[in-house]
């Protein structure tokens, strides 16, 4: 008999964290400098465990080692997808990440990262970097090496709602005051290619000036992959994202609809409001796995949901 699985997230505590996941979902954060909650995890540094029924106190990675009928019996090492929720109090450093190619190529046969963020809310006025300015690779090196950084990133207004599809290769940062989601390649492999100048117990972050120059893409090409929202009975949807790593899907119930499960496996991420997945309460900050062959999954309520596959 197949049912949904529920996971407790593991938190992070970082220097720009804060305590909006404690506000916004009642979580119970370990202090108020909690920046990521890694809602569905099976990274070694830190897994998401099951909360309640069949498998209750399990890891992910145990599910994905263990119960690999759960996740259509697809192949590979790992679980494919690494989300978290990110509460940043102040800026974070501004990063890039290689393709596949890249990584295998000079990180000893790592993964790549495609990544998408949803912001779950923001204050006034906030930004976000993502892309940049120069027009050739070597007006990118230019600008980089005389640190023109105001000119050369691209800074966005952002607004509760937005969703941004960042695909390997594109500069990125999250910016002060921002509560996101984010769906990515469960891979770690990040280039670092500017900190403000900031200093961490007296030393600057490690830069990778190289590796970065290596893997920007040039000049920078926005990707606006959202489609239309659909109307329905009862319910709203948009696919946010549809790429070779991940599908992501906006859900807007206002009082019930049914979501078809027919892929290896599913998630479900709760973004507000209240509701029930098949008779079962759900509410904001939910985050489960529909495994294989689950079938139709009936929600009622007032519920904004994201879907990833
Ligand atoms: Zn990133």
């Amino acid at each position: 008999m197949s049912e949904l699985i529920f996971f407790k997230p593991f938190f992070k505590q970082v220097l720009w964290g804060g305590h909006k996941m404690k506000d916004f979902y009642g979580y119970s954060i370990p202090g108020d400098d909690t920046g990521e909650a890694w809602v569905i995890s099976s990274n070694p540094h830190g897994q998401s465990i099951v909360r309640g029924g069949t498998y209750d106190g399990k890891s992910l990675g145990e599910l994905w080692e263990h119960h690999r009928e759960l996740f259509g019996g697809i192949e590979g090492a790992e679980f494919p997808l690494l989300v978290k929720v990110l509460d940043a109090n102040d800026h974070l450093s501004i990063q890039v990440h290689p393709d596949d190619d890249y990584a295998f190529r000079h990180e000893q046969g790592g993964q790549g990262k495609t990544e998408c963020w949803y912001i779950l809310d923001c204050q006034q006025n906030a930004d976000i970097i993502i892309g940049h300015r120069a027009k050739t690779r070597k007006e990118l090196e230019q600008m980089i090496g005389e640190g023109r950084w105001d000119e050369l990133l691209r800074k966005l207004p952002i607004h509760k709602g937005d969703f941004f599809y960042i695909p390997a290769g594109t500069v990125h940062a999250i910016r002060k005051g921002t509560l996101l989601l984010e769906v990515q390649q469960n891979s770690d492999t990040t280039y670092r290619l500017y900190d403000y100048g900031r200093l961490q117990n007296g030393e600057p972050r490690k830069l990778h000036l190289r590796q970065s120059m290596d893997v920007i893409t040039c000049p920078h090409m926005d990707q606006n992959t959202a489609g239309p929202v659909i109307s329905r009975g009862g319910y709203e949807i948009c696919t946010l994202a549809e790429g070779p790593y991940f599908t992501v899907t906006k859900w807007n119930i206002k009082a019930e609809a049914s979501l078809e499960q027919k892929y290896p496996f599913m998630l479900i991420h709760v973004i507000s409001g209240e509701g029930t997945l098949d008779d079962q309460a759900v509410k904001a900050g939910d985050h489960l796995l529909v495994p294989a062959g689950y079938g139709t999954i009936h929600a009622q309520g007032h519920l904004e949901l994201i879907t990833t596959h």
